[in-house]
């Protein structure tokens, strides 16, 4: 929800924010100029989050039926609501938002949200800042605000990105082929294993092998094997 927005390219950037993070549900309240061309320009390919964005005359109109308000604020207040960040916010929000309606209220440019308008809301959450400037340009905000809501819902990892850890039993079973293959090549002395391979064991947990990249590395071992065995039967 915006209150009181006075640039539409503000609202267009806010509705492209939303989109972004998977969002639909734009709420203006008493906006200065809506529609305008300039909300559309700045929605981009979130013209759809704007054109089915709701314009109500009043905050309590637009508190409507929800049962959970969040308001935004650059500033703390000295009002007595709970205060928390934008990712506790973010939590509580996608938490409370299994049984009812959460709003998550932004203020006006300049001045922000009043101090009625805030008590209206039952927390008050901040984006954390630099000491020397806190106060974000408000389409910024809601993006910060509209990320963290995207990854506390639990985003899908990228397409294409999906990571194929190498289950316990197979690296098991390449420590396993790794140790025996050391030893063959008496780089290992057998009568005491266990210094070398507890480093190793560190370096490939640090690595985080994959399926693939496991499957790599006993074809190695496995290559060596065969030389190692040509080796000495020519021998
Ligand atoms: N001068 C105003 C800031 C207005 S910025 C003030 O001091 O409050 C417009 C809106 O963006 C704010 O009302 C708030 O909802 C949001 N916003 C900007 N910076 C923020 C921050 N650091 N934390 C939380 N909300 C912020």
């Amino acid at each position: 929800m915006l209150v009181g927005t006075t640039h539409p390219g503000n609202i267009g950037a806010a509705a492209r924010a939303l989109k972004t993070m998977g969002l639909a549900r734009l709420v203006l309240v008493a906006p200065r100029t809506f529609p305008d061309p300039e909300a559309e320009a700045r929605a981009s390919g979130a013209a759809d989050v704007l054109a089915e964005a709701r314009v109500v005359p009043t905050l309590d109109q637009a508190l409507a039926g929800t049962t959970l308000a969040i308001a935004l604020s650059a500033r703390r207040r000295g009002l007595s609501l709970p205060e928390l960040d934008a990712r506790a916010a973010a939590d509580l929000a996608v938490t409370e938002a299994q049984h009812g309606e959460v709003a998550l209220v932004f203020g006006t440019e300049s001045v922000g949200l009043s101090n009625d308008e805030t008590l209206k809301c039952q927390r008050l959450a901040w984006i954390p800042t630099g000491a020397s400037y806190s106060s974000l340009n408000l389409a910024a905000a809601v993006q910060v605000v509209a990320y963290e809501l995207h990854m506390a819902a639990g985003a899908p990892p990228r397409p294409g990105t999906g990571f194929d850890a190498a289950s316990l039993e197979e690296v098991e079973a390449f420590f396993a082929h790794l140790e025996r293959n050391l030893v063959v090549s008496g780089f290992l002395d057998p009568a005491q294993p266990k210094r070398l391979m507890e480093r190793l064991r560190r370096l490939f947990g640090r690595a985080r092998l994959e399926r693939e990249e496991v499957n790599i590395l006993r074809g190695i071992l496995t290559a060596w094997d065969g030389f190692g065995a040509r080796k000495r039967r020519s021998r």
